[in-house]
């Protein structure tokens, strides 16, 4: 019998699980995993519910479209019949080209899933102790334990304790990441706001987009952002202050530059407006009856009091009524270029692994993709020493061997994974899906294309998808859904 202990529920903690569970299954291997999830007995700064895999902030995966790096990764994802994508398209909620979703009816989905499967077992306690049994797992008489930290960004303070005398203190990174107010959608102005998606993608009403048609009420407004007091951060957060460029709070963005809001998440491009707005507040559905919508971009440190204020000079968001106000917290994450192997277990530890924002990437996506990479790893790892002991070929009905090959670099999630194992460990920062992490490689006929953009990412798309169906699609994928 293995025993698994996951610590964490949330994105990367249910995926993990359930691909084990499902790779128990198709093998008939004999596998009990303990599920720990500290809320709601314990909170974190920024999860509301007691659910599973709770978006704490967008209710956007990504783009689904394969000229996008996230949707190259979303597309993997499904080819490895992914717990939180599947989810993800049975709560989707109309967002253009983004793969948005219910919050709530996302989370239920997968709290339910992860609730009835007979290899889970569900422990509702925090996680204090990394117990001795698994620190010497290496020993002989204990290679049949494994426990996967999938804690998240916001790992309780015991625990990042416990986690760092294991590191020794020295490799826990941290930056800041904010989240964006929601409001009802009876509380917005549809005199003055309309409706259309950016270049016309998806349905054409999918956002509701709120104008500044003067120059005057843009700045107007800026300099309210500008000016609005925040919250107080801690002294500790104060000297570590340093921001994840790709959710940076609303109001540092201003402070970057007077115009720099409406060249970055209030550009007012790709909308047939013929009054030709200033700068556009786009605001993207939230649940799927419509009644909430979140502000797209607008991530804030802002005191309450003040987002209501600030807010509510948008133009249709006069009446503006927040239900969920923005937040900001500190995030941690290991410095893993030093500290994980390339299947993400300890160097030091090997049957200890990390799954999850924890390992430095970055996005909800991002950290569930990390979890199908260590339940992989941790198969492959059992059905190895299955082998050696019994000498036999485990096969399952479709014939599949028991082979589970690493993800190949040039897909998405490999890269990712080679990224975060791999990177110069000085400069170490977390790191969302980009082509950047996949190497063209070029030849003659990437030359060509890599002067269009568009087809060169849709080459490196096709290229990172076939590397998967080939491989550990035919390999793995396919036993399962037998
Ligand atoms: C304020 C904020 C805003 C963010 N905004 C976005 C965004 O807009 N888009 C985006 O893609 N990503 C965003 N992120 C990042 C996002 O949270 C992560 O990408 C994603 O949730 C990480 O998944 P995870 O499974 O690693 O962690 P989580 O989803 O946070 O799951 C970790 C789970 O572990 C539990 N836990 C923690 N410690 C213990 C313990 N000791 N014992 C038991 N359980 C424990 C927690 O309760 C939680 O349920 C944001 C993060 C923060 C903090």
């Amino acid at each position: 019998m293995y025993e698994i202990t996951i610590v964490g529920a949330g994105l990367a903690g249910t995926e993990t699980a359930f691909q084990l569970a499902k790779f128990a299954k198709a093998y008939d291997l004999s596998i009990r995993i303990k599920l720990y999830e500290m809320r709601p007995k314990v909170k974190t700064p920024a999860h509301h519910t007691d659910n599973f895999a709770e978006l704490v902030c967008s209710n956007s995966l990504g783009s689904e479209f394969l000229t996008t790096a996230r949707g190259v990764l979303i597309q993997e994802m499904k080819l490895f019949d992914s717990l939180i994508i599947n989810s993800a398209l049975k709560s989707k909620v109309p967002a253009g080209q983004a793969l948005a979703v219910d919050r709530d009816k996302f989370a239920e989905i997968i709290s339910e899933v992860i609730s009835v499967n007979p290899y889970i077992e569900l422990i509702r306690e925090e996680f204090v102790n990394i117990p001795a049994d698994v620190l010497e797992a290496n020993s002989e008489y204990n290679k049949n334990k494994f426990l996967i930290i999938a804690s998240g960004p916001l790992t309780s303070p015991n625990l990042s304790e416990e986690i760092q005398k294991l590191t020794q203190g020295k490799d826990f990174l941290n930056f800041f990441d904010a989240a964006s107010p929601i409001l009802t959608a009876e509380s917005i102005n549809m005199d003055i706001a309309f409706k259309a998606s950016r270049y016309g993608k998806g349905e054409t009403d999918d956002y509701i987009n709120c104008p500044f048609y003067s120059a005057d009420e843009y700045y107007r407004f800026q300099e309210a952002l500008l000016s609005a007091e925040r919250a107080e951060l801690q002294d500790f957060e104060k000297e570590n202050m340093r921001y994840f460029e790709g959710c940076m709070p609303v109001e540092a963005i201003a402070e970057r530059g007077k115009d720099t809001l409406r060249f970055g998440p209030l550009k007012p491009v790709g909308l047939t407006d013929p009054r030709q707005p200033y700068a556009v507040v786009q605001l993207r559905q939230d649940n799927v009856l419509g009644s909430l919508y979140n502000i797209v971009g607008f991530q804030t440190n802002l005191k309450w009091g003040e987002q209501k204020r600030v807010f509510s000079m948008i133009p249709a968001l006069e009446n503006l009524d927040i239900v969920r106000y923005g937040v900001m917290h500190q995030n941690i994450f290991l410095n893993s270029p030093t500290l994980l192997s390339e299947n993400l277990s300890l160097k030091t530890h090997p049957n200890i692994y990390f799954a999850g924002q924890i390992t430095g990437v970055e996005g909800y996506t991002e950290s569930a993709g990390t979890g199908i990479v260590v339940a992989r790893s941790i198969v492959s790892r059992i059905l190895s020493e299955i082998k050696l002991n019994t000498a036999i070929d485990l096969e399952n009905d479709n014939g599949a061997k028991n082979e589970i090959a690493p993800l190949s670099p040039l897909t998405m999630l490999g890269a990712l994974v080679n990224y975060v194992t791999s990177a110069d460990p000085k400069r170490f920062q977390p790191i969302n899906s980009n082509w950047g992490l996949i190497n063209p490689n070029p030849d003659e006929l990437e030359k060509k294309l890599r002067k269009d953009k568009r087809l060169k990412n849709e080459f490196l798309a096709e290229r990172a998808l076939a590397l998967i169906r080939e491989d550990a699609f035919t390999k793995t994928a396919a036993m399962i859904d037998a």
